[in-house]
């Protein structure tokens, strides 16, 4: 896209968005088609967040089975999330769709494959829980799980046909240009530093400018800074780190994910993984805090590529890249408004890609006028999580502690399928 411009002076909008990822060019793009004057200041470039790095898989629902949000949330909000998050991949095809987005958009399902016999239970309840409320998925015995990977390495699972893949920077590329057709003014380099009220409106300054809103939306998830401190303290940031393949020859790719789905399984530090439109193997998993943006380790990737796809040994991993992933106390994704016309979302557990076009929209109803009653999500304090410095450091153990773990059960499981059989 063309390069954008940085903020140098002063100015005034409606509505002004920080951050320009899923959540603050939905809001924007929301808030300007419904006539609002917007502008949005994003820190470096657009896609510098999780919105460009991220894996491409749209995902429905939260971590949290429906079952599980409505005995932790109670009916009426338990059912509030369980609507927004599952019907959050329709908002993104939509979007796509209404605004001719070219990302590579494949609306083939998402698979979540048991790397034991024990998890599969869970995940076939999942499943039915799901279906129970309308979606449509089904359960997937090894066999299929071995079909529609071309991997014998899970025991089943389940698929979730409401999912599918983004091309994930093209599609927020996508966003961002059809933000600036409905009017939105959008400036990179350009960091939201301060923010002060200036009366019934609040001002935020860069580096060279300022502007001056009735409404503010943070947008910043996991790339939070401490201009806004305590929302920052509302979630630890993880290091996820991908890998991508040189593309596979036309022979695998008619066996490794023939369908186009895309896949998560269900280690502790889970392996995620797809194939892209030129048919490179896209698999991302947990890294470690050094690696972001650029990665130095990726044995770990390299390993789990050929534990997937032992033909794979060869091909050679052309690009590795890394980025944040925001993970909330409570494992739900949080809107706030901590302050009249100061609002904010985020936290959404590595299901951002869909969740987060979803409340990038909710916060741009609640800057469009609507009662925050009205949208039907939650809105909650800000609570930072205590000791929150120390955050980093039990991530990293509580990382070694999983990956210990999975490598046992790993070693434990049960001798796999045969692919094709
Ligand atoms: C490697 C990886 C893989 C992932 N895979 C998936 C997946 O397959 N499926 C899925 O659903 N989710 C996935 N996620 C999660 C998903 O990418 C995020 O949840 C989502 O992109 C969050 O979007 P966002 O707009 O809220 O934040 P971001 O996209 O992170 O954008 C925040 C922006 O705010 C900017 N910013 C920060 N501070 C300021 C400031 N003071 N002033 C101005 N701008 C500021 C940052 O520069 C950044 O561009 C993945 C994440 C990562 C990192």
């Amino acid at each position: 896209m063309a390069a954008l411009p940085r903020l140098s002076s002063e100015t005034r909008a409606e509505v002004v968005v920080v951050g320009a990822g899923y959540t603050g060019l939905s809001a924007a793009l929301h808030a300007a088609s419904g006539g609002r004057d917007v502008v949005v200041l994003e820190a470096a470039e657009i896609g510098a967040g999780g919105s460009g790095l991220n894996g491409g898989q749209v995902i429905a629902g939260l971590k949290h089975d429906p079952d599980t949000l409505e005995s932790l949330y109670g009916e009426r909000v338990g059912a509030q999330l369980i609507a927004c998050s599952g019907t959050a991949p329709d908002l993104v095809f939509d979007l796509i769709r209404r605004y001719s987005i070219k990302c590579d958009a494949v609306r083939a399902g998402w698979i979540q494959l048991a790397v034991s016999e024990r998890q599969v239970g869970p995940l076939e309840r999942r499943a039915a829980q799901w279906r129970s409320r309308g979606a449509d998925t089904a359960v997937l015995s090894d066999r299929d799980a071995a079909r529609l990977t071309g991997t014998a390495r899970y025991c089943g699972g389940w698929i979730d046909r409401r999912g599918g893949t983004v091309q994930p920077l093209a599609y927020l590329r996508g966003l961002a240009r059809a933000a600036q057709e409905c009017g939105a003014r959008l400036f990179t380099s350009s960091a939201a530093r301060r923010f002060s009220r200036a009366g019934d409106e609040w001002r935020l300054e860069t580096e060279q400018g300022a502007v001056t809103a009735k409404t503010v939306i943070v947008a910043t998830d996991a790339y939070t800074d401490r201009t806004f401190n305590a929302l920052r303290r509302t979630v630890v940031a993880v290091p996820s780190i991908q890998v991508a393949t040189a593309p596979l020859p036309a022979s695998l790719r008619a066996r490794i994910l023939p369908e186009g789905q895309s896949v998560s399984d269900t280690q502790r530090i889970l392996r995620y993984f797809r194939l892209d439109a030129s048919g490179r193997l896209v698999l991302g998993t947990r890294g470690s805090y050094g690696d972001v943006p650029v990665p130095v380790h990726t044995r770990a990737h390299e390993r789990a590529v050929c534990d997937l796809y032992p033909e794979l040994a060869g091909v050679p991993l052309e690009y590795r890249w890394g980025g944040f992933v925001a993970m909330t106390r409570d494992g739900i994704p949080h809107l706030h408004e901590p302050a009249p016309g100061l609002l904010a979302g985020l936290g959404y557990n590595g299901r951002g890609v869909a969740m987060a076009t979803a409340m990038g929209r909710l916060l741009a109803r609640r800057a469009l006028g609507e009662t925050s009653a009205s949208l039907d999500f939650p809105v909650t304090p800000v609570q930072p999580i205590r000791l929150h410095a120390l955050s980093r450091v039990g991530a990293r153990a509580t990382i070694q502690y999983l990956q210990a773990r999975d490598a046992l059960e790993r070693g434990l499981r049960r001798a796999p399928a045969r692919v094709g059989a």
